[in-house]
């Protein structure tokens, strides 16, 4: 858990970009996958930034955690419909502190392909192509498909400075995220 106080947060302009990188990430997700976000979204999953996440929610390292929290409809008093819901935490200060290292990386594109990353790895876990709570082998197996169709969506768009972005995932093979169940 992370001191919160001392973490750097989005600056508005920052937040501007961010929210544009999450409307192009889930046009491009959802027609990859030919489903409509919007009856989906706020439902299923939703995406936040560190100024939306409570401490347990916020990580060192890792660019966005998926939190899984099961949800029960409220019109019914019985167990039996619960459903998982996800919820992507962007984490503000991980990106930033990259963008500062890398200076060939830029905001809009480097969202752009965290956010289709975790929207795929969503899809893939309600859609039980995935296991949520898979072993680390499987983990890493699955972060690496996540990777290969992450840029087989993206490639094709040819959005400025995205090059620069595969670069980077390439030269580090590191997870970009951390999955757990609240
Ligand atoms: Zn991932």
């Amino acid at each position: 858990m992370a001191t919160t106080a001392a973490l750097q947060y989005f600056r508005e302009d920052e937040l501007r970009v961010v929210n544009e990188a999450v409307a192009v990430s889930e046009d491009m997700t959802s027609n990859a996958y030919k489903m409509s976000f919007a009856e989906w979204r706020r439902r299923r999953y939703d995406i936040k930034t560190l100024a939306g996440l409570s401490p347990e929610e916020i990580v060192q390292g890792p660019f966005a955690q998926i939190i899984r929290y099961v949800g029960r409809k409220a019109e019914t008093s019985l167990g039996s419909s619960k459903y998982d819901f996800y919820k992507i935490c962007l984490q503000d200060h991980s990106i930033l502190s990259t963008l500062n290292e890398f200076p060939e990386l830029r905001l809009f594109p480097f969202a752009v392909y965290i956010v289709t990353h975790e929207l795929i790895h969503v899809i893939r876990f309600t859609k039980f192509l995935q296991a949520f709570d898979a072993s680390p082998q499987e983990k890493m197996d699955e972060e690496a498909r996540v990777h290969e169709k992450t840029i087989a969506i993206l490639k094709p768009a040819r959005m400025a400075g995205m090059e620069a972005v595969f670069e980077f995932y390439r030269a580090w093979q590191e997870p970009l995220d951390r999955v757990k169940s609240a």
